[in-house]
């Protein structure tokens, strides 16, 4: 039956990473456990999974899975109480040159006294480039996010979605092997967000970039992923590693009413709501 093909296709829990060379990102036996005053809070108990070079994927869980947690460890911001995040055969050890993070609090990511084009520039005055180059650079990067007549403008006159869009230039900008993205349209309205959802499947598609997207959103990970990271519910490990065999040219109206979408979106959905009623209540050690 057609139904059970999809349903078997969709329980492969092997790894979707490929030869070891491959390999941008290792998460290798990742834990944290936060110690607070009077007590510890196993975030991520147990977390390994391997991104290949080039891969857009997703990452879902059940709120308080650890998806957070998670992208402040791979991103150096976070150190992981046990096991190890490796970027191009580095240990990460602190915030890597090779990763740019883009977090859903735009408004405090930006700064309200540069222009968008100060904004974008900011990181790029501490690399060696000459100034010309780094204009350009600029540029080119808030050209590819549709902003490149915004650039005088202060983060302040700009919508929530031009906002973020600004946010995304400047981790571009920074040319990062690895782009973290932390439910980074969780604040918008839904229009923006369908539209900056095409916005990230484009520059993956020009540049090539690697990206780990965390969202809540179940329809937002299978509409972007090539795969889907489910977190099981806390204590935290990868519930399952989904390939998303979608094609590659998605467009919302056409994407969003395949069959196939609406059952790997169900898939997701069920794995999620397991997820949640395997989430131990007040699991925590001491
Ligand atoms: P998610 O992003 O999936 O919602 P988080 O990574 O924010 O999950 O949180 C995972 C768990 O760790 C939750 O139980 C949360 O309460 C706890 N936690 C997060 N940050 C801290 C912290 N700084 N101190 C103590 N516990 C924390």
């Amino acid at each position: 039956m057609a139904a059970e093909t999809a349903t078997t296709a969709m329980t492969n829990t092997e790894p979707a990473a490929t030869a070891d060379g491959d390999v941008i990102l290792r998460v290798d036996g990742l834990k944290k456990t936060y110690a607070t005053k009077d007590r510890s809070v196993e975030a991520i108990r147990d977390l390994t999974f391997d991104l290949p070079r080039g891969q857009l994927a997703c990452v879902v869980g059940p709120s308080g899975a650890g998806k957070t947690t998670l992208l402040r460890c791979i991103g150096g911001l976070l150190e992981p109480t046990a096991g190890t995040v490796t970027l191009d055969g580095t240990t990460v050890t602190g915030p890597p040159r090779g990763m740019a993070v883009v977090f859903q609090d735009y408004g405090r990511s930006l700064f309200a006294w540069m222009t968008v084009r100060q904004n974008v520039e900011l990181p790029l005055r501490n690399q060696d480039m000459r100034k010309s180059d780094r204009a350009r650079v600029v540029e080119k990067s808030l050209e590819a996010v549709g902003l490149d007549q915004a650039m005088e403008s202060y983060p302040w006159q700009l919508s929530g979605g031009m906002q973020q869009r600004v946010a995304i230039a400047r981790a571009i900008a920074f040319d990062p092997q690895v782009l973290l993205m932390d439910e980074p349209f969780a604040a918008v309205d839904a229009q923006t967000r369908a539209d900056l959802e095409d916005l990230i499947r484009d520059i993956w598609k020009r540049t090539g970039v690697t990206v780990l997207f965390v969202t809540h959103d179940i329809d937002e990970s299978v509409y972007l992923g090539e795969r889907v990271l489910i977190l099981s519910g806390s204590p935290t490990v990868v519930q399952e590693d989904l390939p998303i065999d979608l094609p590659a040219e998605r467009d919302q109206l056409t994407t969003r009413s395949m069959p196939r979408f609406a059952e790997l979106r169900g898939h997701v959905y069920e794995q999620i709501q397991r997820a949640k009623q395997a989430t131990v209540p007040g699991d925590d050690e001491g």
